[in-house]
């Protein structure tokens, strides 16, 4: 999961461009980095961490030109150094700048198919650089003399045949424009927005449509699965469709991905997470549950819990402070170091859940390791009764898209049984979301051609993954990333006082 955004004006865009970014930050806290062109040569700056600390006064200031792209990076593929920070630039065939979101799942075929077909060799691990050399050597094959619009969108057309997998991409192309387009399946978001100005119409790209609501932009649309916006040297925008295919939008940025006040499909996220956490209260009913209050796990299961509470009849109450200068925990690549943040990230309002029964509401639950530090917390606080809700359907199967969530030797929904779970994290109850009622919600997105529930299914849409799982569990023994699910027998005794 990254963020990306492309902006194309009548002024210098950089100013825009690092507001935009920073109200993505939250998709990638890795590195930064934007990339303008003035007309003549390409300006680059990336590094390491936020964008607070990666763009400087003397950094901004090299970043003139009236078109740019931007990236924040969460690290999936590759290792994360800042040779690998994006925006990537290459003069091949001509000067082209490229961010992407998503992962590549064939790129030893579309490495391959470089080296063989066009002599190029990648020369990082980073899959942006197949995506960008795959269009460019398209673009190569065309007269660069008179490189035309259909030229541009042929190239995208063969990318996007040759490369499987997820991604949303935003180009320069110097001195012709700005390209954005997504892979067939649409799995990752990309909205288009616009602001009028006295000198006339800014366009923008974005991972997410609150970008825009900083900046005063109007959302003009979502790049569809499969898609191509162009925006010309005088603010023409030509749009190629594909023809209907089946769209596989990830389902994830509902549930927690995309910030609540953006708008995914129509859709405003804040407002989904608040239908989710309604659809559980069956499931909690049923259970014969009766919390005193419902709480959440800061700050991604607040509208949940909130949807919960108001259907179950039961106060919400903001009961654990997150520590807001800490990492996501699911980010850090070990075990011990993700109990370590949650520790340090949460603490519990002893006052507010001293003696009571608490559901406790979190977007999902991965390795079980940071639930059960949560119910610990909330019994060491005094919580006589802990009960743990996912707004999300068991995750079963390790996402491929840009996710780096887990494999399933790590995901403890894939080993173990509900009850088991249950146990390992110490909880006296553990309620999921139905997969049928999360598929109902998003029933309109399936009737526009489907979305994403592969981790919730192993149902992958891009077809047949097996050999990249496989590279991708060598890969991730090979630097010993993997945690393997604890094992329940091994489990921690539970507190003995409630
Ligand atoms: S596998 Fe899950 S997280 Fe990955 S794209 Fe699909 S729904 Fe999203």
């Amino acid at each position: 999961m990254c963020g990306i955004v492309g902006f194309h004006g009548p002024e210098r865009v950089v100013g825009d461009m690092i507001i935009g970014l920073t109200a993505l930050q939250h998709r990638g806290q890795d590195a930064a980095g934007i990339a303008t062109f003035d007309g003549d040569a390409f300006h680059l700056h990336k590094g390491q961490g936020l964008v607070n600390d990666v763009f400087r006064p003397k950094n901004v200031k090299k970043l003139t030109g009236n078109t740019g792209i931007g990236h924040v990076r969460y690290t999936t593929q590759g290792a994360n150094d800042s040779d690998l920070a994006q925006p990537f630039t290459t003069s091949y065939p001509f000067g082209l700048a490229m961010v992407h979101n998503g992962n590549v799942i064939n790129f030893r075929d579309v490495a391959k198919l470089l080296h063989e077909k066009y002599h190029v060799l990648p020369k990082t691990t980073n899959d942006l650089e197949l995506i960008m050399y795959t269009f460019a050597s398209e673009l190569r094959v065309k007269d660069l003399d008179r490189i035309s619009v259909i030229d541009i969108f042929d190239a995208v057309e063969t990318t996007q045949e040759l490369v499987k997998g997820a991604y949303a991409t935003v180009t320069i192309i110097a001195g012709h424009g700005l390209l954005a387009f997504t892979d067939p399946l649409g799995i990752r978001p990309l909205v288009m927005g616009r602001r009028d100005t006295p000198e006339g119409p800014v366009y923008a790209f974005a991972s997410e449509s609150t970008c825009f609501d900083y900046l005063d932009f109007e959302f003009v649309e979502n790049v569809g699965p499969g898609q191509a916006i162009f925006i010309d040297q005088n603010f023409q925008i030509h749009r190629k469709n594909q023809p209907a295919l089946p769209k596989a939008f990830c389902v994830f940025e509902q549930i927690y991905f995309a910030r609540e006040d953006s708008t995914i499909n129509g859709r405003l996220v804040a407002r989904e997470r608040v239908r989710l956490g309604k659809i559980l209260a069956r499931k909690v009913v049923d259970a014969g549950l009766k919390p005193d209050m419902v709480i959440d796990v800061p700050s991604s299961g607040y509208f949940a819990a909130s949807g919960l509470a108001e259907a179950i009849g039961v106060p919400y109450r903001r009961a654990m402070v997150k520590n807001n200068h800490m990492g996501r925990s699911f980010i850090v690549p070990t075990q011990a170091g993700r109990e370590d943040v949650v520790k340090k990230k949460l603490n519990p309002i002893k006052a507010f859940v001293e003696g009571k029964k608490v559901a406790v509401v979190d977007d999902s639950i991965v390795r079980g390791t940071t639930s059960r530090r949560i119910v610990r917390l909330l019994r060491e606080a005094g919580a006589a009764e802990v009960y743990f809700i996912s707004s999300a359907p068991p995750i079963v199967s390790p996402c491929i898209y840009g996710i780096d969530m887990a494999m399933s030797t790590e995901l403890i929904a894939a080993n173990y049984t509900e009850e088991e779970i249950c146990s390992y994290i110490e909880a006296d109850k553990v309620i999921y979301q139905d997969l049928r009622d999360l598929e109902d919600l998003f029933a309109e997105e399936r009737g526009h051609g489907g979305s994403c529930f592969a981790c919730f299914t192993g149902k992958y849409p891009t077809g047949d993954v097996t050999r990249y799982l496989r590279h991708v569990q060598e890969e991730r023994q090979s630097h010993r990333i993997v945690d393997k699910v604890p094992s329940v027998s091994a489990k921690a005794p539970l507190p003995t006082e409630h």
